[in-house]
């Protein structure tokens, strides 16, 4: 089996398929202490440039009960949030998300969405009764009107626009000065990959496109998203952006590109860096 090789950016389970295995709730059970995923923030606790081992330092302070989720190394791992002032204990320090390496960012990412997840579902989006886990799954039931409820991963499409040796690169109001991406949105109801990608570049930039390909996909725990990465040509219309979703935008080239691109963690950059910047020109 291969995959494209998008597969091996950061969020996506490969990058850690060595070193970690998901369980799900109840499917372990033991008592080992294991390794320890705290979540302060944006950030993730370390001791050294390792995840924490062992009991549970003195004094820590949970928000929710910590929740095990996996294996890490061939030990129970487990989660648990740490309030954001709460003074740290030796050997652990807080290292910010963008900071961490590859594996680490994977799993502080895994673990975020966990908790989302977790934190969203906590009464029945139907009744508003409290749930109970329906266990050995992520889902949960209603306690009052049965309702089987399971973790929501909200598919979003990602996509560069070529015209000739350029490519169309805009920004939202919301972002950095002189930070630029790519055009992307939320699939709709009743609509497929493609429909999206066709949808909103006409939505968002007054543009028609064709040539729809599939490039590679990354899971996007901010909270919950799946990101569809595709590469599409230009067909016909002016460049006219939507003002309430984007600020700026413009056809770029390799030796005009804007002063920030999105981080290298992103599928956004991983498709400029392939696709506009020689990393490969043709794709089929
Ligand atoms: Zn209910």
């Amino acid at each position: 089996m291969t995959f494209p090789e998008a597969v091996n950016l950061p969020f996506n389970g490969e990058i850690i398929r060595s070193r970690f295995t998901q369980r799900k709730p109840g499917e372990l059970v033991g008592t080992a202490a294991g390794y320890w995923v705290f979540l302060q923030g944006d950030a993730l606790l370390l001791a050294e440039a390792e995840l924490y081992r062992g009991d549970l330092p003195d004094g820590f302070i949970s928000l929710d009960r910590s929740l095990l989720f996996g294996e890490w190394d061939g030990e129970p791992v487990r989660l648990m949030t740490i309030p954001k002032d709460h003074p740290l204990p030796e050997p652990l320090r807080a290292v910010a998300f963008g900071d961490l390496p590859n594996d680490l960012m994977t799993l502080f990412g895994l673990a975020r969405q966990i908790l989302y997840w977790e934190r969203m579902s906590c009464h029945c989006s139907r009744c508003g009764s409290s749930m109970e886990r329906i266990t050995p799954t992520w889902g949960k039931r209603c306690l009052s009107c049965g309702h089987d409820h399971y973790p929501h991963i909200h598919p979003c499409i990602i996509v560069l626009i070529r015209r000739g040796s350029e490519f169309l690169l805009v920004r939202k109001p919301e972002w950095a000065p002189g930070r630029f991406s790519l055009v992307a949105g939320f699939v709709d109801f009743g609509e497929s990959l493609e429909e999206c990608v066709e949808r909103e570049v006409l939505e968002e930039t007054g543009l028609k496109v064709t040539g729809i390909r599939y490039v590679g996909s990354q899971n996007w725990p901010f909270p919950s998203q799946l990101m569809a990465g595709f590469v599409a040509d230009y067909a016909s219309g002016e460049l006219t952006l939507e003002p309430k979703e984007l600020e700026e935008g413009g056809w770029f080239a390799p030796d005009r590109m804007p002063e920030i691109l999105p981080p290298k963690r992103s599928i956004a950059r991983w498709i400029i860096d392939r696709f506009c910047l020689g990393g490969q020109e043709k794709i089929n």
